[in-house]
């Protein structure tokens, strides 16, 4: 049984560490901070096989454009000299096609369903318990235009057999009273579900610590050595301190930072990070929200948590790896939620309260799973964007498969790590 080093903390590296377990694999994960923050805890929560359209999707490029001149819109790309940018930007155009969006879905629905159920085995086992509830979710529309794409959409997740329901104003009231009456309607899907992310990643980390994992925190990796097409040792940063740790099977499981350590990798593995925003505050007595809701046209995401908590997310910048907080985009989540909720308006949150994450966006919407073809002991999992604590347990599940030597539980090919190789 090889012995399995993970580079990344976040939830794809856990869960890949978690199914290795179930498999008898022994296994050091390797985080650069400590396990506690960062783009796998302030997120929305939300488990969505609502979402089978990827990023990169027919119309996004012109909404994109229009929002660039909105300094609080919820899409932002900030023009730099990059390659990396631009290429990225020509491979989102070449992916976001009607017939490249109709063959992600399946795919994605597919890995999105494995991994609902794999949550549902998770929450029922000694030591979890990240209030896992199978509520369902609500694209919230305000106008009648948009609440007609959103069912055009609906018609096309009950085709692939994810229901949807079109609800008007009456219905949507009668589910979620706080909706404003200008509220032109919802699509509802109830397979959807949610979960408190900080309980599961914190809950995550103790299993494995005590299944035997090692996790070595405030680790960070900076090269590799390579033996023909082996990689054979890491070279790495320990309490400042400079190391050689030895690999036997390796996973690259690092999130928005994959595309820079790839390189050292020798792997083209194009990811943008996109920042977004988030900020929790306790459910308001008498007036809760009850469902997990998107504020459509302002692609604001709201999570009822943990029973207490409602947590607002949102915004996209792909503004290269920089951690810094632009309040503009804070204030449009702001402003945005008392326009879909009766008397909700909500304070600007002051900025130690704020939390961001990066997203590892790749250019066509979908993660890269699988191994490298160019090495003999490397395998990756990164790229998830919107999706990543969604689809993290049928992503570890896969892994742990493919490592195994078994049969796939879903089909992995539009996920190949390798694709945007062979054009380079
Ligand atoms: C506002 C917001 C809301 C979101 N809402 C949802 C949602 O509702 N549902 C959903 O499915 N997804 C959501 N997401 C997306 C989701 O959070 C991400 O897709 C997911 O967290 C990515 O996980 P990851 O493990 O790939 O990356 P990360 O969580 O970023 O983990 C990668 C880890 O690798 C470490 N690392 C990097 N380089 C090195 C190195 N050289 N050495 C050692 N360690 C290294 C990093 O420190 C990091 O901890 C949301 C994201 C945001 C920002």
């Amino acid at each position: 049984m090889p012995h399995i080093t993970i580079i990344g903390g976040g939830v794809i590296g856990l869960c890949s560490a978690y199914y290795l377990v179930q498999e008898n694999c022994s296994v050091t994960l390797i985080e650069r901070n400590a396990v506690a923050d960062g783009c796998s805890f302030g997120n929305a929560g939300m488990i969505v096989p609502s979402h089978f359209i990827p990023l990169a999707a027919p119309g996004m490029i012109e909404q994109g454009i229009r929002w660039m001149f909105n300094a609080e819109s919820p899409f932002f790309v900030k023009p730099r000299l990059s390659w990396e940018l631009f290429s990225w930007g020509w491979e989102f155009y070449r992916a976001a096609t009607q017939k490249r969006v109709t063959a992600a879905a399946p795919a994605l629905r597919d890995l999105s369903l494995l991994s609902k159920s794999l949550y549902h085995e998770l929450a029922q086992q000694p030591g979890f318990q990240f209030s896992f509830e199978e509520k369902g979710l609500m694209m919230l529309c305000k106008s009648e235009h948009t609440l007609a794409e959103e069912a055009a959409v609906a018609e096309q997740a009950n085709a692939l057999g994810i229901e949807a329901r079109v609800l008007s104003k009456a219905a949507l009231n009668a589910l979620e009273p706080e909706i404003k009456p200008e509220v032109a309607g919802a699509v509802y899907y109830p397979g959807d579900a949610h979960l408190h992310p900080n309980a599961f990643m914190q809950q995550m980390r103790e299993y494995l610590i005590g299944a035997g994992v090692e996790i070595l925190t405030e680790t960070t990796v900076l090269d590799f050595e390579f033996r023909n097409k082996r990689i054979t040792q890491l070279k790495i940063s320990r309490n400042g301190q400079a190391q050689s740790l030895p690999v036997d099977e390796l996973l690259l499981a690092t999130g928005a930072w994959s595309q820079n350590l790839g390189r050292a990798l020798r792997l083209n593995l194009p990811i943008q990070a996109g920042k977004g925003y988030s900020f929790t505050l306790p459910q308001r007595e008498g007036q809760r929200l009850r469902f997990p809701s998107i504020l459509t046209e302002a692609r604001v995401a709201i999570t009822p948590m943990a029973d207490q908590l409602i947590r607002f997310g949102g915004t996209m910048e792909i503004g290269g790896l920089n951690e810094t907080i632009n309040l503009n985009r804070v204030r449009g989540i702001v402003k945005a939620i008392p326009q879909y909720f009766n008397g909700y308006a909500v304070e600007m949150p002051r900025e130690p309260n704020i939390w961001h994450g990066l997203r590892p966006c790749s250019p066509d919407g979908l993660p890269y799973i699988g191994r490298s073809h160019g090495h003999d002991n490397l395998s990756v999992a990164t790229g998830h964007a919107m999706m990543g604590l969604s689809l993290a347990p049928a992503t570890g599940k896969l892994i742990s498969e493919m490592m195994m030597g078994k049969a796939p539980s879903v089909g992995m090919g539009l996920f190949e790590v390798g694709r945007y190789e062979r054009r380079s």
